[in-house]
């Protein structure tokens, strides 16, 4: 298997590399790379113009089909952007969500009017989206969904409690999993509902993450209404299609990830060098685990792409990077010593934002029991225990 670049792909990342260097300038710079997880806050009207400038130049949906258009991109050629756009420390997306995992989606279970009205202002950059799944009874166990939508005319009427909703505060729409038969069996009573957020019927309060910062929201349906045609696939068919996004979770955007994470540790690097605490063996010795296992990560990510089998083998990945992230926040507090999380100076530093959202890596995306659980009954044909 070859894991190398092509002279074609080498071309497309001076491509990529010359529009960041050229536009990548101003107060788009100065943000560096503000946003992502624990720091959603950051820049975030600066970021949303990017991301407008980002749709202009073609750089959303890179991967879509000139049809849908996006630019057909190859697989590789979506990792060189990933790669060199974190390289740049250009900011975080805001929609993320969108782009990765509505749009997908959409190409591949949505109807042709679906695609086309929602897939063009997700590539300008004008609308965003949240994930409407997580509910208070309804989170690993996600069949057990029950908010609940009725058709009302031409109109699907929406009732029911989400919670831990990612970005609902700033997002235009939203994809909800409702149960629309509740005579059908727990899976098959299910439907997956395009829902405009801007509408009296709904309302979302803001939750509080123990890094102070609030970027996930319990959200409220009280009679939200959404058109009968803003279902995806059939009526009964929203688990066969919320599965299908969850499996564009985790694609090409590992690889950037990584890139980040690789930033973070040299962070953590250079202070142990700056503080002496590299003289300590333990410490000295976690730091080289951290980097060899980040190695260790990025040619797995590779080769999974390379081979194209998302599948199972994306829990994999989840189980390796997740505990590896939070092991990183723990090495920078043990690097930091004494008084590490003290937190009265106000904000929290980079390293104790990383520290503190990192308790959050193994939960969402699917815990890794969940992951487990995964390799076990899917990989290996284990019983369900
Ligand atoms: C930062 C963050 C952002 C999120 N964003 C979104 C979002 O935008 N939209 C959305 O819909 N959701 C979102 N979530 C929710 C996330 O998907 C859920 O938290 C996750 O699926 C776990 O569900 P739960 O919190 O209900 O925990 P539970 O399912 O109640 O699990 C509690 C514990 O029990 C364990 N457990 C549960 N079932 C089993 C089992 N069968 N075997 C072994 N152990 C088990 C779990 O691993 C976990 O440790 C987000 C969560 C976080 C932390």
């Amino acid at each position: 298997m070859d894991l190398r670049f092509s002279a074609e792909d080498e071309t497309f990342r001076a491509q990529v590399r010359e529009w960041l260097a050229e536009h990548l300038v101003g107060e788009f710079a100065s943000l560096g790379d503000a946003g992502g997880p624990g720091r959603e806050h950051e820049g975030f009207d600066v970021r949303r113009a990017w991301e407008r400038l980002l749709g202009e130049h073609g750089w959303i949906g890179l991967g879509w089909p000139a049809s849908a258009g996006g630019r057909g991109a190859t697989l590789m050629q979506q990792v060189v952007f990933h790669e060199e756009y974190a390289q740049a420390r250009a900011p975080h997306r805001v929609n993320h969500i969108g782009e990765n995992l509505l749009a997908p989606t959409l190409l591949a279970c949505g109807s042709e009017e679906q695609r086309s009205r929602f897939l063009p202002p997700i590539r300008s950059g004008d609308e965003l989206w949240c994930q409407g799944y997580s509910e208070p009874d309804a989170g690993s166990d996600l069949a057990k969904v029950k908010t609940r939508a009725v058709r009302d005319g031409d109109d699907w009427v929406v009732t029911g409690q989400k919670v831990w909703t990612s970005l609902a505060h700033v997002a235009d729409w939203c994809f909800v999993l409702a149960r629309t038969d509740p005579s059908a069996s727990k899976h098959a009573g299910l439907s997956y509902l395009l829902l405009p957020m801007n509408q009296p019927g709904i309302e979302i309060r803001p939750i509080v993450q123990i890094t102070g910062t609030s970027e996930f929201n319990e959200v409220f349906f009280d009679g939200a209404r959404t058109a009968a045609e803003n279902v995806v696939g059939e009526p009964g068919d929203g688990w066969k299609v919320a599965m299908a996004t969850l499996g564009f979770e985790r694609g090409v955007a590992t690889l950037a990830q990584q890139i980040g994470f690789a930033r973070e540790l040299d962070h953590v690097m250079e202070l142990a060098r700056r503080t002496g605490a590299i003289e300590d063996p333990i410490i000295a010795d976690r730091l080289t685990q951290s980097w060899i296992e980040l190695k260790v990560m990025r040619y797995t990510a590779l080769r999974m792409l390379a081979e194209e089998t998302p599948g199972a083998e994306a829990s994999i990945s989840k189980l390796l990077w997740a505990p590896w992230h939070q092991r990183l926040g723990e090495l920078a507090m043990a690097v930091r010593g004494e008084g590490a999380l003290d937190l009265t100076g106000g904000e929290l530093d980079e390293l104790q934002r990383l520290y503190l959202f990192t308790r959050s890596d193994t939960i969402y995306g699917g815990s890794n029991e969940i992951q487990r659980d995964i390799i076990a009954r899917r990989m290996l044909g284990l019983p369900r225990g």
